[in-house]
């Protein structure tokens, strides 16, 4: 036997597959299928360190065993390339975003190589290829055509640092940009929006048919904040009516005033000094910082009065800015009787408080006029980027027809090469500067036009690309119908992030795409399994900075694909964020050189003996690897091993099987071993081992054997024997022998466990 040289194997064995291709995505449609996807990263410049490639490895033992178990199994990799973290680290090292990206790529895919994973590269695709984007932006014109994409000037999110406008799903929980941690302004600017609140009551109800995390499900809820309610209109003495919305209608009677927020038009349009200072004053604040101050603030708005619908009593209206502009009305009844913020307010401004008699919420809506309201929390998606590295949004301005979608015989409108792609800081994206490619032809009158300047997020591309995967070389359609139906929903989806964002616009879009008759299930990831990170030796985020990046090259290099990808699966259950240990790997390492040795062992004829280790393995492995719990499956595979060294032999097909077992983990090894017992073919295309359900629990049973309630000793024999079988048992063993009555008076015997005879 030659010494385990893990350099040599695996550089073999990945030859060999690639050379054979044997990943390639099945066609057989007579077989079941599972579409198991990764959420596909964007190549960031430093590459892969040893915490990202974790879910790859998973899906990649995942998609293995599926395959050996009979599925048909897509299971793609590619490339999330636009965005600003792209367009930033092109712009820090002076390189185009382009040639930024195809670099990071090729390396990305090279470590990705090192690690054995099983992807069908001939599905790769690349969010920043124009035969991509060409489906991204034929998307937003259906978006348009139905109305679900409009023109905005209301304020929006703008970084100042990034220089371009935000989602909210692009803040940090404090407010801040998830980019770069700037504080994030509100400016008014022309903006594309797209209507996602119309989709929140769908987004909100079908997660119920969704196999995901509870916690993940739970975060959607929250961030899509569904509120029942009432709007209740004022009569305001001196201006237009106030309309508020309330959840607790009932209260009506403890109203004692109102308040509106200081983006409100009665707020805006006041003269008076004091509030339009404090209204400027609150305008240049985050909305984290008016929801999270302490103290709050807010003036009375002089010279007007509401009057209150069923009293008729005038009530002061005041301006604060713990009353947001973006939920309900921007404006609030305040019961400061009974609402704790509205206390605190009325106490700050010395407000009146009255008690408060509750009526029922029906009579309230009637005597006042109202009406039952639902309000959401999740806001219209600010779907356009005032930068350069992004999908040109695919319309055209005409002075006469207005917005004009460019016809779909022209997609893709292709983004231009520029010199300068550096954000210009007015507003408009790098895009407004190329004469020669914004000065275009109104496609309905022919008049000189021009195009729109804006890009789309770097969510665009990322929410409908599961799709692109089932067919990624159509040039003709999205998806052809039959392949989306072939391989829609995708069965598992892994990721360890996004819970938000990516997950909810995904989902958004994928309903879109339903109604318009592009894909035919609700909802594009049936299963959601979210990872724990792995965090550096000391306990830290891996990073730069604290100088603790790990690169799985280098321990590729040391250990072998074989150990790390085990390691990996090994280190703790796969939700958990773990500190990575290179004692642990060498544990690992030591497994699989145990594995190797084992082939000495190998004897011709079958080793009862292991029959329990082994059954028992097969069925923990399989049930294991279904449920993500991969490390309780390497263990298993441990305590085989374990076996198999005490007893020092093991049945040729016996070893042929626990290959099998180890094999999603440790393809290459594993791979090798196999073709040493004589195979020719892969073992990553054999059958998945079945288990014996009678060989789960051993056969032997120890029976103790007592002599007028005295333990004299024990017997072994096969499970379920009978008491004349124990009896003889004790009589041929001298040692029992001599204690036992020849012709006991009585017999108490419990089958499996105890005989006690009593003279
Ligand atoms: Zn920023
Ligand atoms: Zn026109």
């Amino acid at each position: 036997m030659s010494e385990y040289d893990h350099t040599a194997i695996e550089k073999k064995w990945q030859d060999e597959w690639a050379r054979s291709g044997i990943y390639k995505t099945g066609t057989d449609s007579s077989k079941p299928k599972q579409y198991i996807l990764d959420m596909f990263p964007y190549p960031s410049g430093e590459g892969l360190h040893v915490g990202h490639p974790k879910g790859y490895i998973a899906t990649d033992v995942y998609s293995r065993m599926k395959r050996m178990q009979g599925y048909t199994v897509l299971h793609p990799m590619g490339w999330d390339a636009f965005g600003l973290p792209a367009e930033n680290f092109a712009i820090k090292n002076k390189v185009h975003p382009r040639v930024a990206v195809d670099k990071n790529i090729s390396n990305f895919k090279h470590q990705l190589s090192l690690i054995g994973l099983d992807y069908d590269w001939a599905h790769e695709i690349n969010t920043t290829d124009p035969a991509y984007y060409k489906w991204t932006q034929w998307i937003f014109i259906q978006l348009l055509k139905k109305g679900l994409a409009y023109e905005s000037f209301e304020p929006i999110n703008w970084c100042p640092s990034c220089q371009t406008g935000l989602a909210n799903e692009d803040l940090n929980a404090d407010g801040t940009c998830e980019r770069c941690d700037s504080v994030v302004e509100k400016r008014p600017m022309r903006q594309w929006v797209l209507r996602i609140k119309e989709y929140a009551d769908r987004l909100l109800h079908d997660l119920d048919t969704l196999d995901w995390p509870e916690h993940i499900k739970e975060q959607q809820r929250n961030w899509i904040g569904r509120s029942e309610g009432a709007e209740i209109t004022f009569a305001v003495e001196g201006a237009d009516p106030v309309v508020v919305f309330t959840t607790r209608p009932d209260t009506l009677m403890g109203v004692t005033f109102l308040v509106v927020a200081p983006e409100h038009a009665l707020a805006r349009t006041s003269t008076d000094s004091t509030v339009s200072t404090y209204v400027r004053r609150a305008l240049g604040k985050s909305e984290i910082e008016r929801t999270g101050q302490k103290a709050k603030t807010g003036v009375l708005l002089p010279s007007v009065r509401a009057l209150h619908p069923v009293t008729q009593e005038k009530l002061p209206i005041y301006v604060a800015d713990y009353v947001l502009a973006t939920y309900g009305t921007a404006a609030i009844m305040a019961v400061p009787d009974l609402d704790e913020r509205d206390g605190e307010f009325a106490r700050t401004v010395g407000a009146r408080v009255a008690e408060t008699k509750l009526m029922s919420a029906d009579e309230a809506l009637k005597v006042s006029d109202g009406v039952r309201k639902v309000q959401y929390r999740i806001q219209d998606w600010v779907f356009s980027r005032q930068r350069y590295w992004g999908e040109p949004i695919p319309v055209v301005h005409c002075e006469k027809d207005g917005v004009v979608p460019v016809p779909e015989a022209e997609l893709p409108v292709t983004l231009p090469d520029v010199e300068h792609y550096e954000p210009t800081g007015t507003g408009e994206s790098p895009l407004a500067n190329i004469e020669t490619w914004v000065n275009t032809k109104c496609p309905v009158c022919g008049a000189p036009a021009k195009r729109e300047t804006n890009t789309m997020p770097q969510w665009a591309g990322s929410s409908w690309y599961w799709l692109r995967f089932m067919d990624p070389a159509n040039n003709s359609a999205l998806v052809a119908p039959e392949n989306e139906k072939r391989w829609g929903p995708v069965d598992l989806y892994v990721g360890g992030d996004h819970a938000v964002r990516h997950l909810i616009y995904a989902r958004f879009w994928h309903k879109f795409l339903f109604d318009i008759g592009v894909v035919h299930t609700i909802e594009p990831f049936a299963r959601l399994e979210f990872l724990g990170f792995i965090l550096a030796e000391d306990g830290r985020k891996m990073s730069k900075r604290w100088a603790n990046v790990i690169n799985p090259n280098d321990v590729i290099d040391t250990f072998g694909a074989d150990a790390f990808r085990t390691y990996e699966m090994f280190m703790g259950p796969f939700e958990n964020t773990i500190a990575w240990s290179t004692n642990g790997l060498v544990g690992t390492r030591r497994f699989i050189e145990r594995l190797y040795r084992a082939q000495e062992y190998v004897v011709s004829e079958h080793v009862p003996q292991l029959d329990v280790a082994l059954n028992a393995t097969i069925k923990k492995v399989g049930d294991d690897i279904a449920d993500f719990k991969f490390n309780t499956a390497v263990s298993q595979m441990m305590i085989l091993q374990n076996e198999i060294d005490t007893i020092k032999k093991i049945g040729k097909d016996q070893y042929a099987t626990y290959l099998k077992l180890v094999a999603p983990f440790a393809p290459h090894v594993t791979e090798e071993l196999w073709h040493e017992l004589g195979h020719t073919s892969s073992i990553h295309l054999e059958p998945w081992p079945e288990y014996d359900e009678a060989k789960l629990v051993s056969n032997t049973v120890t029976i103790a054997v007592q002599v007028a309630g005295k333990t004299r000793g024990t017997v072994a024999l096969s499970r379920g024997a009978g008491e004349e079988e124990v009896l003889s048992a004790i009589f041929s063993d001298p040692k029992l022998m001599v204690h036992a009555p020849e012709k006991p008076t009585k017999v108490v015997f419990v089958k499996d466990r105890i005989i006690n005879l009593i003279p």
